[in-house]
């Protein structure tokens, strides 16, 4: 055993103070995992302080039979009952039966006092914080008792002590002051006098000069800790609790938030009064004081280093240390031209909420002066309103300064670390990553240490908030699309195929993650706020779907209000379209196949992209023409790079594209049509391709996108085929009337040929006008040569004036198709901060 000894030459002691959380000691298991901790220590020779918490619950338990007692509710006894029974259950399992009956023995004389207690408060009908102070009490005398037992009896010298005998405070009961001065000689005194055994000090409690008992504050144990490593100048304070340490943000609700392996007290202490309560805040002051590091440890996995508070504020990777936040707060707004310019608005303002004990978490003020922004508690929002009317009742009435207005539903996200005074665009960062996901910023505040920016948000938007700045500054290499999925055709099978090949690469090459949360077709639909499995999408899906309901499908994921949303809509439905907008504004990208959208009036067309703009999405249709041809793009980067488009020249029908490339010398026109019908390249009613209006639809999109304000009727399309074939009532009907009709194709074939000319179904845009016929082009034309059933669109431009621009190959097939909504997919995440 090492013999302590106080102020050790020029070395901290080699002593720690390990303090356990409630949770710690919150179960037999638990506690035999703190038994274990502390038996390896002893083992090792290290010489070690213990502080306990209650066990986990019993604080909230003893304020409630206080204050049922109070109420002269004798239901106070029953709770009475089970808390003790619930530390007889730990002593008969930890302690050994010979042993117990002393044990339960001192333990009956402590219920005793708190039952006598209570009773006590049960019939004056009152209950003070100053009682409160002293019923709470029992919680860790309680447990700290049993844990000195149980290592003693385990041959562990130990020795219980009551804190009120050690920290001396103030009267100021349920949240004590510390007298340091009394309280460090104490603690001196007390462990000078002992130390050959380990000390077990209740934590939370205390008391003043009179013996009356205090109590620290809620969570005050962690504070007990700090209190004697100070006093005690120990090498570390150990923080015992149930999760890893300090982690980036809230695991529950950011999954993919870790454990930061140090931060600067100051960063701890910033970090401790936001969501996150891994410690007491006011744990870091003595400890900061005295340069004593603290570590936060998890007693459910021992052997994790948890994390190391101290001087060292170590950048590491990151330019920030955490996200935190508080999940309610109102927002109240103080304004008026009678506030400009005029010196001591806000000292009035703040020393009346300050005298009326409001505690306001962030202040905001323009500069113009025109108005101040006070963030507060919820419950403090009224009464803050009302001392704040009262203060400038005067102004009020003058009409110089308007009423106050409150608005609630509101979270402050703080952004946290010490390193950002060193580096400037964090805000920008940080604004642009709330921008792109439609969140908007109500308030801003950041504290010229530049420690930390807080920014108040909607409550609903906090989750989606936390975890795009979490990805905006912790992952920034590593991108989380959440891609919902409609239409689970061909297409849209393949496309999940593909990104379920390729996410190794995406993860590898470009950090890229896609997580499905969203599958429907016409009948089924399955949702998940978390994650669908793309290995076994298609039983899940099939399992557990229920039957699709797009306006359900759609509101779900608004009220998922998931980071990074990415809507596919593989179908050619108009319905699907119609939900279009609603999913912009509520800043989901888009991508799809699908061209109605695009194709239907020019008000809608337009309507999609100044949505997409507003919220800061993108709207991508890439497969609208040409499937996986880069056509849209190509376009778009001919534009923006300040080309000027002077005709469009496309075949952009597959369907069609075969067909006449095939209709040679020798082969008749019908056989040709069969033979495609048969091949699958055509609508089951081969009219639909020849009426030539799919391609009508592309050749307005692209006309639409080089700037041209045309409507569907806009569109000249040439009606190829004779009167009789249009007639005709059924698919077998029309190929009969096709046959009969053969010289008539047969004709326009030889005349072209006649004039060493082939035929061509084209879409043509030139001078502001689109349209779509059958020509006959000679050998000099790049569409001349054309075969098989490729697509080829030419771009003559000024820049490609003499030779056009030509982009040929399959404009058709689920592979090509899914690759290209694919790519589009893979595109929305390169916008992404
Ligand atoms: N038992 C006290 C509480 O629950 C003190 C602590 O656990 O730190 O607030
Ligand atoms: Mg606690």
């Amino acid at each position: 055993m090492k013999i302590f000894s106080l102020h050790s030459a020029k070395n901290k002691n080699t002593m720690k103070v390990l303090k356990f959380g409630g949770t710690s000691v919150g179960t037999v298991s638990s506690i035999n995992s703190v038994i274990s901790i502390i038996t390896e220590n002893h083992n090792k020779n290290l010489s070690q302080v213990v502080v306990s918490s209650a066990l986990s619950g019993v604080t909230n338990k003893l304020i409630a039979m206080g204050k049922l007692a109070a109420e002269s509710n004798d239901s106070y006894l029953e709770t009475l009952k089970e808390i003790e029974n619930r530390h007889y259950d730990v002593v008969k399992a930890l302690i050994d039966v010979k042993s117990q009956s002393k044990v339960f023995a001192n333990l009956k004389i402590v219920f005793n006092e708190l039952e006598d207690l209570l009773h006590g408060i049960f019939l004056i009908k009152e209950v003070s914080v100053r009682t409160l102070d002293l019923v709470v009490s029992f919680g860790e005398r309680l447990s700290n008792y049993i844990l000195a037992e149980i290592l003693t009896i385990k041959g562990i010298a130990a020795n219980y002590v009551d804190a009120r005998t050690l920290i001396k405070t103030d009267n100021n009961f349920g949240n004590a002051r510390v007298n340091f001065e009394v309280s460090n000689a104490l603690i001196q005194k007390h462990f000078a006098a002992n130390y050959s055994a380990i000390q077990i000090v209740t934590g939370f409690i205390s008391s003043t000069d009179k013996n009356e008992t205090t109590t620290l504050g809620r969570g005050g144990s962690d504070y007990t800790a700090a209190i004697l490593g100070a006093a005690l100048d120990v090498e570390v304070i150990e923080i015992w609790t149930d999760v890893d340490g300090i982690l980036t943000s809230d695991p529950r609700v950011v999954k993919k938030a870790f454990t930061l392996p140090t931060v600067s007290y100051i960063e701890a202490m910033e970090m401790s009064h936001f969501g996150a309560k891994v410690i007491y805040p006011p744990t870091v002051q003595p400890a900061f004081a005295k340069s004593i590091p603290i570590r936060i440890k998890n007693t459910f996995n021992p052997s994790f280093e948890g994390t190391l508070i101290s001087n060292k504020a170590e950048s590491g990777n990151f330019i920030i240390k955490g996200i935190s936040s508080i999940g309610d707060t109102a927002l109240l707004n103080v304004q008026g031209g009678g506030m400009v310019g005029i010196t001591g608005i806000s000292g009035r303002l703040f020393s009346a909420l300050a005298r009326q004990q409001v505690n306001v978490i962030l202040i905001t003020q323009a500069s113009s002066e025109f108005s101040i922004s006070l963030a507060v508690d919820p419950s403090d929002a009224e009464r803050a309103k009302e001392v704040i009317e009262e203060e400038f009742a005067h102004e009020i009435r003058g009409n110089k300064i308007e009423p106050v207005v409150i608005e609630t539903g509101l979270s402050v996200v703080a952004v946290i670390g010490e390193n950002m005074k060193e580096n400037s665009g964090i805000s920008a960062k940080l604004f642009s990553a709330l921008g792109m996901n439609g969140v908007n910023v109500k308030a801003i505040a950041q504290g010229s240490s530049e420690y930390n920016i807080s920014v108040v948000v909607k409550k609903i938007d906090l989750s989606k908030s936390l975890n795009a700045l979490h990805e905006a500054f912790f992952l920034s290499d590593v991108k989380t699309l959440n891609l919902y999925i409609v239409g689970l055709g061909l297409i849209g099978k393949t496309l999940i195929k593909q990104i379920q090949n390729q996410s190794e690469y995406l993860a590898k090459k470009h950090s890229l993650t896609i997580n499905l949360v969203g599958l429907a077709n016409s009948k089924k639909m399955l949702l998940s706020n978390d994650s669908i499995e793309i290995e076994s999408w298609e039983e899940n899906w099939e399992k557990n779907g229920t039957e699709t309901n797009l306006a359900e499908f759609v509101n779900t994921i608004k009220s998922y209000n998931l980071p990074n949303c990415v809507f596919v809509d593989n179908t050619s439905s108009k319905e699907v379209v119609t939900h279009y907008n609603d999913l912009l504004a509520a800043s989901v990208s888009i991508v799809t196949p699908n061209k109605l959208a695009n194709s239907g009036t020019y008000a809608e067309y337009k309507q999609l992209r100044k949505l997409a703009k507003k919220h800061g999405v993108k709207f991508l249709y890439e497969t609208n023409v040409g499937a996986g041809l880069p056509v849209i793009n190509t376009l778009e980067d001919l534009l923006t790079s300040g080309d000027e488009i002077i005709r469009i020249e496309a075949i952009l029908s597959g369907t069609l594209s075969f067909i006449f490339n095939s209709f040679k010398e020798g082969v008749r026109f019908v056989d040709i049509v069969k033979e495609a019908k048969e091949k699958g390249f055509t609508e089951p009613d081969p009219r639909d391709d020849l009426s030539g209006m799919d391609v009508a639809r592309k050749i307005l999109i692209l006309a639409r996108d080089s700037g041209l304000e045309l409507e569907p009727n806009d569109i000249e399309v040439e009606n190829i085929l004779p009167k009789s074939c249009n007639d005709a009532k059924t698919v077998e009907d029309f190929f009969v009337e096709l046959e009969n009709e053969n010289q008539f194709f047969e004709n326009r074939r030889k005349q072209a040929e006649n004039e060493g000319k082939v035929l061509r179904f084209i879409a043509t845009l030139e001078n502001g006008k689109a349209s779509v016929t059958l020509r006959a082009v000679d050998a000099t034309h790049p569409f001349y040569s054309l075969s098989g059933s490729d697509n080829i669109i030419s771009f003559t431009t000024e820049r490609y004036k003499e030779r056009p621009l030509v982009i040929k190959g399959p404009g058709a097939g689920a592979e090509v198709t899914a690759a290209g909504v694919f790519a589009d997919i893979v595109k929305v995440f390169h916008y992404l901060v």
